[in-house]
């Protein structure tokens, strides 16, 4: 199927990429971590390919399968992935049936691998089939295997406000939201309104 849009109606078409990493960019593919249940935004083989091209892991007009795609797949390999990430960063115990299943995805992904040089630069490309829109999860879990053995696996944190996950590359590791703007004020804004009652609610105010 030849597919020359992204899909504009999608939430994924224009989701933020606070992650700042691939594998965590794919986990906070949900409106919010916190709140139950869980309002998720990959919902359709259209919302994969649009968040595909948002990530910039596919670029249109391409030729897609995108039969192929199978959305309770990725949502099981997005919440593997969700939990272990949040158990490392928690230090949480981590279940070998949990491993296991990270792992096979990871072993696949990373068989796609091959190196190659042009001059004396060596190159990492993959080699599988581009037209088949679930092996765009092969990137995902090469990201996920750098990540956790990446030094800034201690920056990886989980949002105050939605929980999403990201990155913290401030200078001292001191961020505490996915967004300033958006989470970030929230949280200064509900401050603001308890401080405020507090002051009000005070006796002989
Ligand atoms: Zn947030």
């Amino acid at each position: 199927m030849k597919i020359t849009n992204s899909y504009p109606n999608s939430h994924l078409s224009k989701i933020d990429l606070y992650g700042g990493v691939l594998c965590l960019d794919f986990v906070n593919t949900v409106q919010n971590r916190t709140k139950d249940p869980l309002v998720n935004y990959l919902d359709s083989p259209e919302d994969w390919i649009a968040w595909l091209v948002r990530v910039n892991l596919i670029s249109l007009p391409a030729t897609l399968k995108a039969e192929k795609i199978q959305i309770p797949t990725l949502l099981k390999n997005r919440e593997n992935i969700y939990h272990l990430i949040t158990s490392v960063i928690n230090s949480r115990p981590i279940q070998a049936s949990l491993w296991a299943r990270i792992n096979a995805g990871m072993q696949e992904a990373l068989s796609k691998v091959v190196l190659t040089n042009v001059n004396d630069k060596i190159l990492s490309q993959w080699s599988f089939d581009p037209s088949n829109p679930m092996n765009y999860r092969y990137p995902v879990f090469k990201s996920l295997y750098e990540l956790l053995l990446s030094e800034n696996l201690h920056r990886v944190k989980s949002c105050e406000g939605c929980g999403w996950l990201f990155q913290d590359t401030s200078k001292n590791n001191s961020r505490k939201w996915c967004d300033m703007r958006y989470c970030g004020s929230q949280d200064k804004s509900k401050r603001y309104y308890r401080r405020k009652t507090k002051r009000h609610d005070a006796p002989g105010k």
